[in-house]
């Protein structure tokens, strides 16, 4: 298969950790008959400093005119002064927009060469983690009404969740899909005694649950669900959820994976052109010292393979070489424990290619 990818860099570790992620890349292709071409997009910082905005119309329009995104991480000390147009962030949420990305995807998969790091007990850690939270990003209350006014008096603030259904069922329609590329369970998690649109979330998902008979679907309400990702993680393969709730859940479901630099994530819309990143930021303490865990933007990149260009043995076999760099003990800073080997950002890469 021929790919065109729009690759983001961005700004201080986003550099370092992209390089690998091309590297471990241009060896799948060459390992599979593929051929990937990458286009190089300005976003963030670098864009403010190069072209006086964080994402200029034409870079946007070159990822529209790819068919997948992969970003390291944009922002840094150097642009927090700036106005809030003016931000590297603001490149983000145009990206996001400009490419109508209305599925957020982020893993919690606890590597269990790393349980240490996790802040569960090692008996509930024992059991396994490896779930999805997809996340609908574009609708609710942080895209409806905000308001305050004074009445009576005093200051009354408003924020409106609105969600129509085909919102729902679009975002719904992805939890079933990536289900049924993975264990083929299906949690929606709402708060359905209380409001409104989460028993519109449920009436929707029950309309298209007929047409995935093989996925075994649930539904929990969302205290009950914070409560059972710390308690038994391993009842779940995907959860899928409004963007409040996912904003919430899937910060707390990173967490109990205990290592930043592990966690990819994909951001999809209409289509299969997807934007792919590692969760965490542009990490400027250790900017430019080849010391940033690239494993996240490995993964990110393996991610797109499996949910943009359906190469799902390609995506594995990076996820078996991940597997077996930590099996053999190396780590960069960030997961360095007794007993390992600390390696470089490069020598991280140059690990995962010889396991390729
Ligand atoms: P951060 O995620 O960049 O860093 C938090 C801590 O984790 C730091 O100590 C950092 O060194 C470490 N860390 C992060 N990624 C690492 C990696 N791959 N390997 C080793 N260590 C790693 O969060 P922050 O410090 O709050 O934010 C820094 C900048 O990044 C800010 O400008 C912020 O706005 C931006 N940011 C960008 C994104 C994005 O581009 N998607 C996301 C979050 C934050």
């Amino acid at each position: 298969m021929n790919k065109n990818i729009a690759v983001i860099r961005g700004d201080g570790i986003g550099p370092e950790i992209v390089g690998q992620a091309i590297r471990v890349l241009d060896k799948i292709a060459q390992q599979y008959g593929h051929s990937f071409t990458y286009t190089e997009v300005d976003m963030g910082g670098c864009a403010i400093d190069k072209w006086g905005e964080p994402l200029p119309k034409a870079q946007l329009d070159k990822c529209l005119a790819s068919d997948s995104v992969l970003l390291g991480a944009v922002g840094g000390p150097k642009w927090e002064g700036m106005e809030g147009s003016k931000r590297p962030e603001k490149g983000l949420l145009s990206l996001r927009a400009g490419m109508g990305l209305y599925a957020n995807n982020r893993p919690a998969k606890l590597w269990p060469q790393l349980a240490d790091a996790s802040p569960l007990k090692p008996s509930i850690v024992a059991k396994g983690i490896d779930f999805i939270v997809v996340r609908e990003l574009i609708g609710g209350v942080y895209f409806g009404e905000h308001k305050t006014e004074v009445v009576n008096g005093e200051k009354v603030a408003t924020d409106v969740m609105p969600y129509s259904e085909h919102e729902i069922e679009r975002i719904g329609r992805i939890g079933f899909e990536t289900a049924m590329k993975r264990r083929k369970k299906l949690c929606c998690v709402d708060k359905a005694n209380v409001l409104d649109t989460s028993r519109l979330w449920r009436a929707v998902m029950h309309r298209l649950q007929p047409e995935y008979p093989e996925v075994e679907y649930s539904e929990m309400f969302v205290d009950n669900a914070a409560m059972q990702i710390c308690k038994d993680p391993s009842q779940f393969d995907v959860i899928v959820t409004e963007n409040m709730f996912g904003d919430i859940l899937s910060d707390e479901a990173s967490m109990i994976t205990g290592s930043i630099g592990m966690i990819p994530s994909s951001s999809l819309g209409e289509g299969t052109c997807g934007l792919y990143e590692p969760i965490h930021g542009s990490a400027p303490d250790i900017a430019g010292q080849n010391k940033a865990n690239p494993i996240g933007t490995i993964l990110a990149a393996a991610m797109m393979l499996k949910y943009s260009f359906d190469m799902d043995a390609e995506a594995a076999a990076i996820e078996a070489a991940v597997n077996r760099v930590l099996d053999k003990g190396l780590r960069t800073g960030d997961c360095m424990a007794e007993g390992c080997t600390l390696v470089t950002c490069t020598g991280m890469g140059d690990a995962v290619l010889a396991e390729l």
